[in-house]
């Protein structure tokens, strides 16, 4: 707040003359100055950390409130903390601006429904909409639940009514979620990831064996050249950001590639354009460059890669479509996607000389020969000689002492070839030899504040905690079958092969679930769990409720109505439920989309029958628990003042609502109740499980004495104890775990997450900074710092070595640390060939080697590389948003979405300033087009796909030009996403009206950056 002068005087004249208070060091100025500081002194400063982005910045929260009767704590300052090791002390727009978040006009009080029919929402007592929830969920599930399939095979599923998570909520409630969640036999339930970061995991994952950003944020200080490309973090991770300004002060390069010249860009050494979708080509064009040219890791790419591998025959790519393709399903046999074996069927032929056909490196240099420059300008209208600048810069870094890394975010992601496109970066950097590095990696930046933490929760449709998965029908039927497939055979003499120890985290999970009803007899309660069928991600999910086969849908933390594509047909699909739940501490436009609110909505609710609750739930600041930023480090949070209202943690609605069911089924008997009934629920008041008890049921304990195997007069953990690490974790059922990775988090020694030192223990590592997965390691695969000895490539990037007796350094070694450079284990040791795949084998369902294909809706029309094959052949779309696509000659423009830097997704139009930063919707239109249109800058405009518009105020710009493809002129159109009607802001349109419902091949994530529009004027400034 600003005081004047004369206000001052006017608020201070209780009698000091001014003289006396110029004497006594009451200047106006020197008093204002003190003002903070005197409130600050009375008030308690608590820890936390931004709830938006997932760079995780420390904060330092105050509130004011003794704890005497009547004297309520409220939050009155909040700032950056200086000693979190990678904000420092710095907020963005939205992390300033957080205050008014959680004093926001938006925020829920109170429990209302809405009931079917109605205009208004009615508030009611917790008791009434627990009861009431409850009784829908019971009669839904007990009409619904499929116990069996035809041939016997035992699914509990409960497919009508689905859920979706929060992304900033805590690991706590996350893992009581999947706990209920399970209980009741949903499948149908997604996080945010599936329509962020999805591809993220299937692409890292079938690449390096983990689906994580490999490095830290403070770790891109020690680039030496960084390549931005689908991602814009100057905007959207801004704080984060600043280590890459670092590591431009220390001489790296920094180089964007973008549609749009943004934020990054500006602070870039060269910036590039790009036509939305066509970034394989671009990337495909580096690696014929860096193979053409021999700039290649050698040392590493014939260590750490399967290079030398030898693909079976049978394999083949033609025309546009990989071997094994079946047109009339349109989906791949993947069989022939696989190495060669010996005769003991696993372990994988190589050919170290690389002279073999088929060996993995010749397959791929034959690939990607067709990716020459000239092909790359045509295709994404960059220009060439800057794509040879470009290669040359990644490619001095194919030697020992220099390192590259990449920053991407869902400019990537949001592709129907998401996977392949991540998929190829992470092959140029096993081919430059920067995995493992520091400075290096494949950096994903994540959206949301714990979007990685509920993704290590398993909190998608067929996944579960830890990255195992939930079981299938198919394969799994049984407990032997989950065991026997999940648990591979190493490919490599000499591997870890990490995942063979499936059983021991599944076991210890299920005996979390399921606690003492978990038995050697009943395969430790295995058909409890649900088993799927098929992925019902939010498209499948969306395609269900549009054929009337979902009734319920329970929405936490998740705002769908502006989140999913075709937004429309997703409000006309919501229309068609009986009953949904909305738990969420603001409006959301998901809970009023009965409501009209003219243009912008414009509905009947006389005519929508769904019976609707909103339930309020609290905010980041007024909860204990950790949330897991990008870096993968779980950084714990306090609480500092209570919420408004009767507004109640995730954690205690939850167990509400199923202690409420719970009850029914005592009571009434039902359906398959013993999921439910037999559930573990050891919390001290069954009303209200603390984050305290849930973090350490996340970390996992010993069930029984635990002896050690080398002396068996000892014992690495006694019954009742926290276990250190995961190595503890057995199948036997004496141990238990909610998420074997995040074990080591809250040991005997306390809570690892709430530690603070930030110690430089060598290249920015800080290692006592909080607790990162797994085992605190916080650069993954970092035994490929080294080289085969066991020596680092680069003496200056000293991160762990071998020290003749194990490994140590600066980070946990990601590795075994009493192995031997000598007996040739190899660092990706979640992988069971010990290397990283330049040929990622059968993990994808679209081909081994990512291969360029248009976006659905393609502003070409045809693919020249194969104009029989345009788009992906194995996407996956259902039929009534097949005929919601439109084409190039009714829709001529790329329309691409994406946030901005004031904003955070749908939350920030509740928060005044940042409402105030950022008042209104816009898009951006690039001057050419502009012209021809006869638009001018402030003007209205409409911009329209197939699936309907928004109308908006136009910005016109320099920023976006005007690409030469294939002999054409593409224009695209920039679309920012955070309007709506519940809002503080102008009401807006959503944006996400316009992209179509059609998802990356291998995780469903929606195709929100290439789409096609039309613009048209109809309005002046
Ligand atoms: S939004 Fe991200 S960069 Fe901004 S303050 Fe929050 S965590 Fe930091």
């Amino acid at each position: 707040m600003q005081v004047s002068r004369r206000h001052f005087l006017k608020v201070t004249a209780g009698g000091l003359a001014a003289s006396s208070m110029g004497v006594l060091g009451f200047l106006p100025s020197e008093a204002l100055a003190e003002v903070r500081q005197f409130r600050l002194a009375r008030a308690k400063e608590i820890r936390n950390t931004c709830p938006y982005c997932s760079v995780g910045c420390g904060l330092l929260m105050y509130s004011l409130g003794d704890g005497a009767k009547n004297a309520k704590a409220e939050i009155i300052h909040i700032e950056g903390d200086p000693d979190h090791p990678v904000s420092r002390g710095s907020l963005c727009p939205k992390g300033a601006g957080l205050l008014d978040f959680i004093h926001s006009p938006n925020r829920l009080k109170y429990p209302e429904v809405r009931e079917a029919g109605s205009s208004t929402w009615k508030r009611i007592s917790w008791h009434e909409a627990v009861e009431r929830i409850a009784r829908h969920i019971k009669d839904d599930r007990d009409a619904n639940f499929v116990t069996k399939t035809a041939e016997g095979v035992t699914v509990n599923r409960w497919l009508s009514t689905a859920m979706l998570t929060a992304s900033a909520s805590s690991n706590e409630t996350g893992i009581l979620t999947q706990k209920v969640m399970r209980s009741l036999g949903i499948v149908g339930t997604d996080a945010q990831a599936r329509v962020c970061h999805g591809p993220t995991v299937s692409a890292l994952a079938s690449t390096f064996g983990r689906g994580a950003m490999t490095n830290t944020w403070v770790d891109i200080g020690n680039a030496d050249f960084i390549l931005i490309m689908g991602g814009n973090p100057a905007e959207a991770h801004p704080v984060g950001f600043k280590w890459a300004v670092e590591a431009k002060k220390r001489g790296a390069r920094i180089v964007v590639v973008d549609p749009r010249y943004n934020r990054s860009a500006a602070v870039a050494d060269e910036y590039l354009p790009i036509r939305a979708g066509s970034d394989i080509v671009f990337l495909g064009g580096v690696i014929n460059w860096l193979v053409a040219n021999d700039k290649i890791q050698w040392e590493y790419v014939r260590a750490y890669t399967n290079a030398a591998y030898i693909v079976k025959e049978g394999y083949g790519f033609e025309d546009g479509l990989f071997s094994g393709y079946d047109a009339a399903k349109g989906q791949y046999d993947r069989s022939s996607w696989n190495y060669e074996f010996e005769a003991d069927g696993t372990t994988a032929k190589t050919d170290p000389t690389l002279q073999h056909p088929r060996c993995v490196w010749n397959l791929m240099k034959a690939h990607y020969a067709r990716y020459t420059p000239e092909l790359v300008e045509d295709l994404t209208g960059t220009p060439k000689d800057g794509f040879l600048r470009v290669c040359q810069h990644l490619g001095s870094t194919a030697v020992r002492d220099r390192v590259g890394t990449i920053l991407y975010a869902l400019g990537w992601t949001q592709h129907t070839v998401g996977a392949q496109n991540i998929r190829t970066m992470a092959m140029i950097q096993l081919l430059l030899g920067n995995i493992g590095m520091p400075g290096g990696g494949v950096n994903a930046l994540r959206g949301h504040s714990n979007i990685q933490g509920l993704s290590d929760l398993g909190l998608l449709s067929t996944n579960l905690p830890g990255y195992l998965t939930l079981p299938s029908e198919k394969a799994h039927p049984t407990f032997a079958d989950y065991i026997a497939k999940t648990a591979p055979k190493a490919q490599a003499p000499g591997q870890l092969n990490f995942w063979a120890n499936t059983p021991k985290f599944f076991v210890s999970l299920l005996k979390w679930f399921w606690g003492d009803k978990a038995t050697k007899e009943n395969d430790w309660g295995y058909d409890w769990l649900p088993k799927w069928d098929k992925m019902y991600d939010v498209l499948q999910v969306m395609d269900l409720m549009h054929n009337g086969k979902v009734n319920g849908f329970i929405v936490q933390g998740f705002n769908p109505l502006t989140s999913f594509p075709d937004a429309r047909k997703t409000a006309a699909d919501f229309a068609k439920l009986k009953y949904m739940v909305v738990i969420d501490p603001i409006a959301t436009e998901t809970a009023s989309f009965w409501q009209n609110h003219g243009e912008f909505n414009a509905v009947d609710p006389a005519s929508i029958k769904t019976e609707v609750f909103r339930l309020p739930s609290t905010c980041f600041a007024e909860e204990d628990g950790a949330i897991v930023n990008s870096s993968r480090w779980l950084q714990w949070h306090w609480k500092g003042a209570n919420p408004p209202g009767e507004a109640k943690t995730d954690q205690e609605i939850l167990a509400e609502l199923f202690m409420a069911v719970r009850a029914l089924y005592a009571k009434e008997g039902g359906t398959a109740p013993e999921p439910i009934l037999n559930l573990s629920w050891p919390y001290k008041n069954p009303l209200e499980p603390t984050p305290e008890e849930l973090a350490k049921e996340l970390n996992g304990r010993a069930l029984a004495d635990i002896p050690d195997p080398k002396d068996p007069t000892k014992f690495l953990a006694r019954k009742g104890e926290q276990i250190p690490n995961f190595a503890l974790l057995r199948d036997d059922g004496t141990t238990m775990s909610a998420c074997w990775i995040f074990a080591g988090c809250w040991t005997q020694a306390g809570n690892q997450m709430a530690r603070r030192d930030n110690t430089d223990a060598g290249l920015g590592n800080t290692p006592g900074w909080a607790w990162a997965w797994p085992a605190n390691r916080r650069i993954i695969y970092n035994r490929a710092s080294c080289d085969p000895s066991g020596k680092p490539w680069d003496p200056k990037r000293n991160l762990i070595s071998w020290n003749g007796a194990a490994w140590a350094g600066a980070d946990v070694p990601d590795f075994k640390v009493d192995s031997p450079p000598a007996d040739g284990m190899n660092p990706f040791i979640m992988n069971p060939e010990g290397v990283g795949r330049l040929f990622c084998t059968d993990k994808l369902v679209d081909g081994p080697f990512p291969e360029h294909y248009e976006p659905m809706e393609s502003p070409l029309g045809t693919n020249p590389l194969h104009p029989k094959v345009v788009s992906s052949p194995a996407v996956r779309i259902f039929k009534a948003d097949r005929e919601r696509l439109g084409t190039h000659d009714q829709f001529p423009y790329v329309g691409t979405t994406y946030r901005l830097t004031e904003h955070f997704q749908f939350w920030t139009k509740s928060v005044r300033l940042n409402a105030i930063a950022q008042p209104e919707q816009f898009v951006e239109i690039g001057e050419t087009l502009a012209a021809e249109k006869g638009i001018k800058a402030g003007d209205w405009v409409q911009v329209s796909s197939k699936r309907g518009h928004i109308k908006a105020k136009a910005v016109v710009t320099k920023r976006i030009k005007a690409l030469k493809v294939a002999g054409r002129t593409v224009h695209q159109i920039g679309i920012p996403l955070h309007w709506g009607w519940e809002t503080v802001a102008k009401k807006g349109f959503l944006s996400n009206t316009l992209p179509p419902a059609v998802g990356d091949c291998n995780t469903q994530t929606p195709e929100y950056k290439a789409f096609l529009v039309n613009v048209e004027k109809i309005g002046v400034a």
